[in-house]
């Protein structure tokens, strides 16, 4: 029996495939805080390798904005915030669901790999972290996922070295290389496959390298990952 919604259900996000004209539909937007020990000096943490820690944001077509190549993507300043801020991050898109994955079978479940940024309300995420609430107001609003086109593992091989940089306005914002990740993407994986069951289409942001600071409308942000297709967006 065909199954009937009370209304139209949402449009399922897509990011592009490299390679391909396909799109990878996103469900979940899981992400790693503090995983680069500069980053974590910077907001205030020891970096000591205490367990990866995870926040969510929706995967809607709210959320995520896909940023094709060659293209500059737009996207409005949110409200409410007087300092939101760039977090350049790994993005790895899962093919393979699973529960209590091994880092070492991790790469199995990988589909591909994309550049991403995880934008953050910093003043309200700040806020809510001193009153011991939860983070959602300060990460996880309308426009808050750019991510790039997806690289299938299969072409790119396994990534976990390279350059990842962010350029605001042609300024060099955020420099570091992916061996400085704290919990390494299979270790990442293995960690999180412990706390949710992972499917297909999930994808999962790896944390930021030091540099984090804000932008505003009119300023034009490029990531970018050694080997992964960059991105351009644009804050209107
Ligand atoms: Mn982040």
């Amino acid at each position: 029996m065909t199954i009937s919604f009370v209304f139209t259900p949402p449009a399922t996000a897509g990011l592009p495939v490299v390679g391909t004209t396909e799109q990878f539909p996103v469900r979940r937007i899981y992400c790693v805080g503090r995983n680069y020990a500069a980053h974590a000096r910077e907001m205030g943490f020891d970096p000591d390798r205490e367990p990866p820690f995870f926040f969510c944001k929706p995967g809607d077509d709210a959320s995520v904005v896909p940023v094709a190549a060659g293209t500059t993507a737009e996207m409005p300043y949110p409200t409410i915030t007087a300092n939101y801020h760039h977090e350049i991050e790994l993005v790895v898109a899962i093919g393979k669901g699973g529960r209590d994955i091994t880092a070492e079978d991790a790469p199995a479940h990988i589909f591909g790999y994309a550049v991403g940024l995880d934008m953050t309300r910093r003043d309200l995420q700040m806020r809510m972290r001193e009153q011991g609430r939860p983070w959602e107001i300060g990460k996880a609003f309308d426009h808050s996922a750019p991510i790039g086109p997806i690289s299938m593992i299969a072409e790119t091989g396994e990534i976990t070295s390279g350059a990842i940089t962010l350029d605001v306005d042609g300024k060099r914002a955020q420099s570091s290389d992916l061996t400085h990740l704290i919990w390494s993407v299979n270790e990442t994986i293995a960690n999180l496959s412990t706390l949710f069951a992972l499917q297909p289409g999930d994808l999962i942001m790896t944390g930021t390298p030091e540099g984090v600071g804000a932008v505003v409308a009119g300023q034009t942000m490029v990531g970018s990952i050694a080997g992964l297709t960059p991105i351009s967006v644009k804050v209107i």
